[in-house]
């Protein structure tokens, strides 16, 4: 199977975590997401040895939350003893209800509301990723106001393109994210930071980009932080002592996709940072990484009934599902790979050309197209594989459609962490 949670069993159907997935749906209906719980605390606990078997653990997993967000999850996280990035409101409303030691959070964005900033200084957030001056100058300020010190860092553009290996200059500057390198915006950022009163200058951070099996951009981006503090040094006598290397690392959506192993992208980029230490004489910085779809990704998928079956002869033949861009919009942004099977026919061979469509009406409704499946009846149960991030984070009610419920398999048990919406749910606060 395409991923370490899916098994076939005995009766030729798919299982996730041990369990039948049609004694899934049968119980939940469907559409449904279903996560694997032990898979996803297999991946927390791949990272975090890593970091404590070749950083001797001075530094600090934290998981991005956008990837996959609810109380269950940020449960999971603090319950692993890692750290926590959140980039709204909302996620850090969700965290606090958990109890999640806000020392280990990190709040990022490019344009956080001066209330998501009041209510990260007054639950004690340890680091907030500044992104621009103007953040910079109006959390100075809140903390003032707060009569507060704050930890930040800053985000900076690297410069280094993730999928081409190269050093694109323009290419990088235009993000929305961060502070450029080359342009002296950093520097300068760096600067006003210690100039200010109220915030303590802890650390850089960059993220590179997403689903990007090549660990050399890593490395680079790494080379290049280290350089940039040294370069601080330098300017102003200040050594900054974290350093944030944000996440993106890629996973196992089809079988071409080959991600390395979580652990050796730890650990090659540990092997450049202390290098480049070593090299300039600088103490090694505490070093945090954010993984959000490597941790959820993999271990989740979505189950669907299929419905009306159109051929349109000599074109294509349409399967439709019971959801669609409504829980997975990532074909409709960014035409997404995925792997399908036909869960009650998880034995059989894939036969058929098909292109999956959601029930949306929308044209680009689509979950793949061109997509090999077993022959299907009405009434048969879709599976897409790898949708444990940035699915139901993305989900929206379109349509007025409703929000599946997410399901947790532990201990080849069955929970629900998500309800499912109603109706009601979804005029709960028309007026
Ligand atoms: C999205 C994001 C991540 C996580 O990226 P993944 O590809 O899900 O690992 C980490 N850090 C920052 C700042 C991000 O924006």
């Amino acid at each position: 199977m395409i991923t370490e949670s899916l098994q076939i069993n005995e009766k030729g159907h798919l299982a996730i975590g041990g369990i039948d997935t049609l004694f899934l749906t049968e119980k939940y209906g469907t559409p449904l997401y279903v996560m694997d719980e032990d898979q996803i605390r297999k991946n927390c606990k791949s990272y975090v040895n890593a970091i404590n078997d070749y950083y001797d653990g001075y530094g600090m997993i934290a998981y991005a939350s956008k990837a996959f967000n609810c109380k269950a999850m940020c449960g999971i996280i603090k319950d692993e003893n890692m750290g926590i990035d959140v980039v709204s409101g909302g996620e850090l409303y969700t965290a606090k209800l958990v109890g999640f030691p806000a020392e280990k959070i990190v709040f990022h964005g490019n344009n956080k509301t001066p209330n998501e900033l009041i209510m990260a200084i007054e639950y004690g957030v340890g680091r907030i990723v500044v992104d621009n001056i103007f953040e910079l100058k109006l959390l100075d300020k809140l903390a003032a106001a707060a009569n507060k010190k704050i930890n930040i860092m800053l985000r900076i553009k690297p410069g280094v393109d993730a999928h081409t290996h190269d050093f694109i200059r323009t290419g990088q500057i235009d993000s929305k994210f961060g502070f450029a390198l080359e342009t002296g915006e950093a520097m300068d950022a760096v600067e006003q930071s210690l100039k200010t009163e109220n915030l303590n200058l802890s650390g850089l951070h960059c993220h590179i980009g997403s689903q990007i099996f090549d660990i050399e951009p890593f490395c680079h981006a790494s080379e290049i932080m280290l350089n940039f503090m040294c370069d601080i040094r330098e300017k102003f006598g200040f050594t900054v002592k974290e350093l944030n290397m944000g996440g993106g690392f890629g996973i196992k959506y089809i079988k071409e996709n080959d991600p390395p192993s979580y652990t050796n992208f730890v650990k090659d980029i540990i092997a450049t940072i202390k290098t480049t230490c070593k090299k300039k004489q600088f103490d090694l910085p505490f070093l945090i990484f954010e993984p959000g779809r490597s941790i959820v990704g993999e271990a989740g998928i979505t189950l669907y009934t299929i419905g009306a079956i159109k051929e349109i002869p000599n074109i294509r033949t349409y399967i439709s599902v019971d959801g669609g861009m409504c829980d997975n919009p990532r074909y409709a942004l960014y035409k997404a790979d995925y792997t399908f099977t036909v869960a009650n026919r998880a034995n059989e061979e894939k036969t058929n050309k098909v292109t999956i469509a959601g029930k949306c009406c929308e044209s680009g409704d689509i979950l793949g197209e061109n997509i090999m499946l077993q022959n299907v009846e009405i009434g048969d149960t879709l599976a897409v594989m790898s949708t444990g991030a940035y699915n139901y984070a993305m989900s929206s009610n379109y349509n007025r459609n409703l929000t599946p419920p997410v399901i947790m398999i532990k201990d080849s048990k069955d929970r629900i962490v998500i309800k499912g919406q109603t109706y009601e749910d979804i005029v709960r606060n028309d007026i």
